[in-house]
């Protein structure tokens, strides 16, 4: 558990923000914060989901489901196949059953996150002219 620490621009002041802030800045987030201690806003370098060009957009979508979704689904079905095929040494049917079944669940985790990043960017942008923050002062 790590804290994402900002420099406010115009007073100097250390803003603390905590990881899952940070962590939903990544791909879509809210493009301004605004400085608790002075009220001042500055660009926080993420964009919300309206706001992404097409081509960012694909890019995001690519990520969750090839990159997370079926890369990281594929070598952790696989790993449970071999555990149970393998290790286990039970059968191939069900080594296949339950490999499919961790893969689906990863794939359908990563699609989930995707959608909930851009719920809450949607959520979020209507009320663009409230900028919400967390801080730890
Ligand atoms: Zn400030």
């Amino acid at each position: 558990m790590g804290i994402t620490v900002f420099k406010c621009p115009y007073c100097k002041r250390i803003i603390e923000m905590t990881d899952g802030l940070q962590n939903r800045m990544k791909d879509i987030g809210t493009p301004l914060m605004k400085c608790p201690h002075c009220g001042g806003q500055f660009k926080t370098g993420a964009r919300e989901w309206v706001d992404l060009p097409k081509s960012r957009k694909t890019e995001i979508w690519v990520k969750f489901h090839i990159v997370y979704g079926l890369v990281y689904g594929a070598i952790l079905g696989l790993g449970a196949w071999a555990i149970i095929v393998e290790a286990i040494k039970l059968s191939k049917t069900l080594g296949t059953i339950i490999g499919s079944i961790v893969f689906l669940f990863l794939f359908y985790s990563m699609h989930k996150a995707y959608k909930n990043q851009i719920n809450e960017s949607l959520e979020r942008k209507p009320n663009s002219n409230i900028i919400p923050y967390n801080t730890k002062s």
